[in-house]
């Protein structure tokens, strides 16, 4: 990622304008709501704060990134993440039972409650060497964007809010999540909303760039298949049904599917293995297979057709061998929801003005993304994603 514009202005507007003025309901409303906030001279100050807290920002996220956090491993991360919320002030933040670390700030009214929060894990195994390296005013490290820079703006948030006594009437819920990037399944923001019922919004800053706003939860479904047959010698049994031929069979029926472009719908098979010497039978086969969509409904079409294509192709395996013997395990290894805030919603509306007093620009990008947001986007909860500031690419890549 580039040192740049690194910064959580607009993440902390966004909050401004969700819990000091009552809920928003009109693009009129919030405007008259940013025009009192931004004339608060508390408000102006928290901004300069955060403008000039950007070297130690990025020196935070330096220092978050070189703590690994694979996977179901977050627990370094994640107690270090406690440490800074204490010294922020939170005396009773504490570590849920999934991994999430959680402050609460307390509004003068408690509702509505908004959780903003950035995740702790990362893509990355254990053993990753996640030293931070710089080179050409480019800093490169394994999850230095993705998402220690949101990890790191939201402790420059808190940090800017608490010291000019910037005070809310709904209550804020910041949070560390685990379990955002693939293999979690977003486990920690449903543990999350499973221990709070009363969560009114959501913020997600994930990642970098500030004038993407995402408003649009891409829904995910996951399978591993496993094909499995007698498996033989080539020639000495040959007519037993072979997995990999089953599988072939599946692959070719799978790769004829037409989803709808819009709303935008995907299906891969990921990757494949299987067999074993080139002269037997296959006995068992294996692929993984990525469907994707940004709504739920064509997802579940997608879904319910492509695993009776599946089925169709073992059925088909079995008969033109005349056998019984070939069979398909069939397991949901990935599965994120869809959703989608309407742009006319007071929390985008927020986002939006916010990103334009930042940048000065009023352009900003919509875009869908599978992030913690899914989640709550899923069950009709404002929610929004946003970035944490900076620039950069090669995401999920060691070269970050
Ligand atoms: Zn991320």
């Amino acid at each position: 990622m580039k040192m740049k514009s690194a910064v959580s202005i607009v993440l902390s507007l966004t909050i401004a304008s969700l819990c000091c003025e009552a809920r928003a309901q009109t693009a009129p409303a919030v405007e008259a709501a940013y025009a009192s906030i931004l004339a608060h001279p508390k408000v102006i100050k928290t901004l300069e704060d955060i403008k000039a807290d950007d070297d130690r920002a990025l020196a935070e996220q330096k220092r978050i990134t070189e703590i690994p956090a694979p996977p179901y491993k977050e627990q370094a991360r994640a107690a270090y993440y406690l440490k800074r919320f204490q010294e922020l002030g939170f005396k009773d933040a504490a570590i849920d039972a999934e991994g999430n670390v959680i402050a609460l700030r307390k509004g003068s009214g408690g509702r509505p409650k908004l959780v903003v929060s950035a995740h702790l894990d990362t893509v990355f195994p254990e053993g990753t060497d996640v030293t931070v390296k710089e080179k050409d005013g480019v800093i490169l490290a394994p999850g230095i964007g993705d998402d220690s820079r949101g990890l790191a703006a939201l402790l420059s948030l808190i940090q800017a809010m608490n010291a000019n006594e910037l005070k809310t009437v709904g209550d804020v819920l910041f949070v560390g999540t685990v379990g955002e990037e693939e293999l979690g399944n977003l486990r920690g923001v449903k543990a999350l909303f499973r221990d709070h019922a009363d969560i009114d919004g959501f913020i997600s800053i994930d990642g970098l760039g500030i004038t993407r706003i995402v408003n649009q939860a891409t829904g995910s479904h996951r399978y591993e298949m496993i094909f499995r047959g007698p498996g033989g010698h080539s020639f000495q049994e040959f007519g037993l049904p072979s997995a990999i031929h089953a599988m072939g069979r599946a692959i070719a029926k799978i790769s004829e599917l037409q989803p709808p472009k819009q709303p935008k719908t995907t299906f891969t098979v990921g990757t494949v293995v299987g067999g074993t010497s080139v002269n037997a039978i296959a006995a068992e086969a294996r692929m993984a297979v990525d469907m994707r969509s940004d709504s739920t409904e064509e997802l579940l079409k997608l879904e319910a057709r492509l695993l009776d294509l599946v089925k169709d192709a073992v059925r088909e395996e079995n008969a033109r061998w005349n056998s019984d013997k070939m069979t398909v395990e069939i397991k949901l290894i990935g599965d994120r929801p869809a959703g989608i805030v309407a742009r006319d919603s007071p929390i985008v509306l927020a986002t939006q003005r916010a990103v334009a007093v930042v940048t000065r620009a009023p352009r900003v990008t919509f875009a869908g993304s599978s992030t913690d947001s899914n989640w709550a986007m899923s069950r009709g909860i404002p929610a929004v994603t946003i970035g944490g500031g900076g620039e950069g690419g090669n995401w999920h890549s060691r070269n970050e």
